[in-house]
Parts: structure tokens; C-alpha cells; sequence
């Protein structure tokens, strides 16, 4: 493997790095299609193994001080921030995102989530303890809820890690942790820091497919919650599973996110943010700003500048350090995303304004695509492409457009664009959506709440409702 020389690839279970026993699972480049390496899975025992650790570790750690908790996360962050590098070669090397971009703008952001919630967790406040009853006092404790099982996806494999480890840990629960068969070489590089940071047990790693590994893992019954990025049909399994012995479950699915220009919006402003947002990560991205509704005043600028916008970005370059976006995460993947166009194609009112189909060459890429005169009831207005490819659909009438943009099983984000600010903000009252931003869109920041509505699950990721989350409440009363 050529990562081998820069990491382990083995699992962490119980303090301790082993093989997987289980399938070799085929590790590939998407740049090139060649073989990175093969891992092998965990086999169902390495997996019981990996969850009774964590539920033997669950003792102590939940009995550490926050302050302790904490100072093993500066740490965690620390190391990271230090091996930057070497994580931005890894995830480049495993997704094919352009190098630089990871180390602009994904790593800094995993490391400042372990900063934040190192913090977060020593401050957490509740209600008031009292005589709420007389005779009695009344206080809340907010307590781990125990071993969870956190499973995660391939188009930010590290970050994912970050979002799902550092807010439960910092709670103090303990975790067994999967990353996507098809990315788990910056997990397995995070194993090493966590080994040295991390009492045995606290975390663990297991690798593999979810039909075998995530299946044992959700179904374990010592498991207590269910942690799932990924896909609306996966969260559908990990509810079955959890209903066996009621686990809690944190489910962040897919998106559609609509973004609503109106007549007043600035459109350079419109067209600048959509080229980055809409296919930032090569459109991997479950807030991508993907489902365009523009006004009628604006929509054919919109539709020709955007058009150009697409057509102008870096992919494939030989200079790595050029490049705006990768190629798709896997052949199947870009099949997928072929499929919504082709099928986009076979639809009278579309047309295809930019893009369309795969370059020519090695490695999973397909072009920037704008697909204009999109209607409501098109399959790619509906559905989840997860790929470079925008809609874009007309409006005359603004509610119908606020009525079309919520017309949606999905509800993550979402974007509204004007210069009348408070037209902006009767808008994003209105949008079904777990964030709405305004003249802008995708941005993040650790202290601010990810998640969603509707099918795009509940889970809160982020900031301290995602502490909430992995904690529960409980009451303590006292006879005077
Ligand atoms: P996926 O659901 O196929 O896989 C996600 C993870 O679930 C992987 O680790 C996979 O191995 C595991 N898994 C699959 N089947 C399982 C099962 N039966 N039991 C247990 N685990 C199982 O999704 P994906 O293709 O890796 O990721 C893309 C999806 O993730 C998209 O739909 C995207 O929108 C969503 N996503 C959502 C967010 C968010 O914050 N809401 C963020 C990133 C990605």
C-alpha cells in the first residue's frame, strides 16, 4: 500500500492495533482508479471486541472531570494540527479533493473542533437547582448516555471522524467507530494520536463495509446510540436496528438544499458563491447549493454566467496545487451521477447550459453541470445527485418559489439571496430547513448547530447541541 509508509493500517480496538480478520475491502485512488491498497475488515468478533472495550472504558472515563476530558482533546488537536500534512496527503490521496484545499480549509477546521469542544464541554449550564418541591431539593445532571456507535461517510472522511468523536468523548461517552469502507485511511491515522492520548477502550476503530461491520456494530446490544452520517435509506436500517433495545439514535442524512435568488440579489455575488458552493468537493456535499430557483428578472444572466463560472473551473490538472475540485469518489458514484444527467437530458424543457458528461482519461471525473429550465416535479430537482451538477428552475412569484424550495423530503439547508435584508429574513423564517443563509451559503463554524429536518434527520452536529445530544438530562432530588 503506498500509504503504508506514512501510517498503519490496522485496527484499533481496546488500546491496542491489530489486523482486521475479516474481507480485504479495496482501498482505490479515485485520480487514477488504481489500487491504493486492500484493508481488511474487522470480523464480527473484532467488532464484539471493540465494544466491549468501550463499554469497560465507559466506567472510568465517564468519571473523569471535564477539565481531564479536555486537556486529552487540546491535545488530540494539537497532534493533529502538527501531522497536518500528513492527514491532507492521506484524504487527498484516498477522495482525490486537491491537497491544498484539505489543508486550507478542512484540517483547520477539525482541529478547531476539538479546541471547541474541549472548551464547551467545561461550561455546559442547565436549569437552576432549587426547592421546586418544599422540602425538597431538586438538581439536573447531564450525563454520557454510554457506549456509541458512530458510523460515517466517505466525502469527509476526517472530518466526519472529528464532528462524531470530539462532542462524545468530551461528554464522556466511549465509541467504536467506522469510517466508510471506502476512506478510512485518515481514521486509521487518527487511531495512532488517539492511542496516545486516550485512556485504553475510550475509542476504538473498526474498518469494513456496513452490510457486515456497521450491521454488527448498530446491532450490538450493548451499543447505547447510534451515530449515522450517510445515506436516508442507511438512517431507515439504523432506526430498524435501534428499536431492539430502544437505542438513541443521531441521524444526519442527505440534502437538497434549494437557494432562492430574487430579483434584487447581486448577481456576481450569486454566480461567484454558487460556483464555489454548488461544487465545492465536486458537489460531495450534503449542503451543496444544488436546486437553483432564480427570478425571472435575472434568470437567463444567471443561467449564462453561471454556465461560464462552471466551465471555468481547475479539475485534473497536473499541478495539484490548481486544482478547484476532484473527480467523484468512485466509478459507481460518477455512474450515478451520469445516470441524473442522461436521464435530465431525455426532458423536453432541459437544457444542458454547461457540462454534461465525463471528460476523457483516467480517474472518476465528470464535468461542472448546469442543468437549466429545470421544473419542480424533475427528478433533478428532486432528488440527491451528490455530484457537480446545479438546477436551475425560473420563478415569477416569490411565494412560489418559498412554496417549491420547502416542496422537499429533505430539509438540511438552504440559502436565500437578496439585497433587501429583511426580505431575506421573512424568507429564512419560512424555509423549512436546519439552516438558511443569507447571501451566502455552505459556511460552518464550530459553534453553530449542523442538522437537519424532515428526512435529513435530527442529529445536531456542532456546537453544544451536539453536546445536548450525547448527554441526557437527569433529575436528582433531595428530602430536606
Ligand atoms: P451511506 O449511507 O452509504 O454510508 C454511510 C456509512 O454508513 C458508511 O460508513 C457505510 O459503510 C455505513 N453503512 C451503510 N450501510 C449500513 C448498514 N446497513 N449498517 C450500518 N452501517 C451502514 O452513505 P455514503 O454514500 O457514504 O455518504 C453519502 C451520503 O451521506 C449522502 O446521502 C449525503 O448526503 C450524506 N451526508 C450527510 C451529511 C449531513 O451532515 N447530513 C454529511 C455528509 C454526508
Amino acid at each position: 500500500m503506498r500509504g503504508e509508509d506514512i501510517m498503519r493500517i490496522e485496527l484499533f480496538i481496546g488500546g491496542k492495533f491489530e489486523a482486521g480478520q475479516g474481507a480485504g475491502e479495496r482501498v482505490v485512488d479515485p485520480r487514477n482508479g488504481q489500487l491504493i491498497g486492500e484493508v481488511p475488515e474487522a470480523s464480527d468478533a473484532q467488532v464484539d471486541a471493540a465494544v466491549d472495550a468501550a463499554a469497560r472504558a465507559f466506567e472510568s472515563w465517564s468519571r473523569t472531570t471535564p477539565a481531564e476530558r479536555s486537556a486529552a482533546l487540546l491535545k488530540i488537536a494539537d497532534s493533529i494540527e502538527r501531522d497536518a500534512e500528513t492527514y491532507a496527503n492521506l484524504e487527498s490521496l484516498n477522495c482525490g479533493k486537491p491537497r491544498h484545499l484539505v489543508l486550507a480549509d478542512e484540517i483547520p477546521s477539525v482541529v478547531d473542533c476539538f479546541r471547541f469542544f474541549a472548551g464547551a464541554v467545561r461550561t455546559m449550564h442547565g436549569p437552576l437547582a432549587g426547592e421546586y418541591l418544599a422540602g425538597h431539593t431538586s438538581m439536573v445532571r447531564r450525563d454520557p448516555v454510554g457506549v456509541i456507535a458512530s458510523i460515517a461517510p466517505w466525502n469527509y472522511p476526517l472530518m466526519m471522524a472529528a464532528w462524531k468523536l470530539a462532542p462524545a468523548l468530551a461528554a464522556g461517552n466511549t465509541i467504536v467507530l467506522k469510517p466508510s469502507e471506502q476512506t478510512p485511511l485518515t481514521a486509521l491515522k487518527l487511531a495512532q494520536t488517539l492511542a496516545e492520548h486516550l485512556p485504553e477502550g475510550v475509542a476504538n476503530i473498526v474498518t469494513g463495509r456496513g452490510a457486515t461491520v456497521g450491521n454488527r456494530l448498530i446491532n450490538h446490544p450493548q451499543v447505547a446510540m447510534i451515530s449515522l452520517t450517510g445515506d436516508v435509506g442507511t438512517g431507515r436500517k439504523v432506526l430498524a436496528a435501534a428499536q431492539a433495545t430502544l437505542k438513541r439514535t443521531h441521524l444526519e442524512l442527505g440534502g437538497k438544499a434549494p437557494v432562492i435568488v430574487f430579483d434584487d440579489a447581486e448577481l456576481d455575488e450569486v454566480v461567484s458563491g454558487l460556483r464555489t458552493f454548488g461544487f465545492y468537493n465536486a458537489g460531495q456535499d450534503c449542503t451543496a447549493a444544488c436546486r437553483i430557483y432564480a427570478s425571472d428578472r435575472l434568470y437567463d444572466n444567471l443561467v449564462a454566467d453561471l454556465s461560464s463560472a462552471a466551465s471555468s473551473l481547475k479539475f485534473n490538472q497536473a499541478d495539484d496545487s490548481e486544482n478547484e475540485i476532484g473527480p467523484l469518489i468512485s466509478e459507481r458514484q460518477r455512474e450515478r451521477v451520469a445516470g441524473f444527467v442522461e436521464r435530465a437530458k431525455d426532458t423536453k424543457h432541459v437544457q444542458i447550459a454547461a457540462g454534461g458528461s465525463q471528460p476523457q482519461g483516467d480517474g472518476f471525473y465528470y464535468q461542472p453541470t448546469v442543468v437549466a429550465g429545470a421544473e419542480q416535479a424533475d427528478e433533478i430537482v428532486r432528488r440527491e445527485v451528490f455530484g457537480p451538477v446545479i438546477s436551475v428552475t425560473r420563478f415569477s412569484d416569490v411565494e412560489q418559489a418559498i412554496a417549491w424550495a420547502n416542496d422537499s423530503d429533505y430539509g438540511l439547508a438552504s440559502s436565500v439571496w437578496t439585497k433587501d435584508i429583511s426580505r431575506g429574513m421573512q424568507a429564512a423564517a419560512r424555509l423549512r430547513y436546519g439552516c438558511t443563509w443569507i447571501n451566502c451559503h455552505f459556511m460552518l463554524t464550530n459553534e453553530m448547530p449542523h442538522g437537519g429536518l424532515k428526512q435529513s434527520g435530527y442529529g445536531k452536529d456542532l456546537s453544544t447541541y451536539a453536546l445536548e445530544d450525547y448527554t441526557v438530562p437527569r433529575h436528582i432530588m433531595v428530602k430536606l
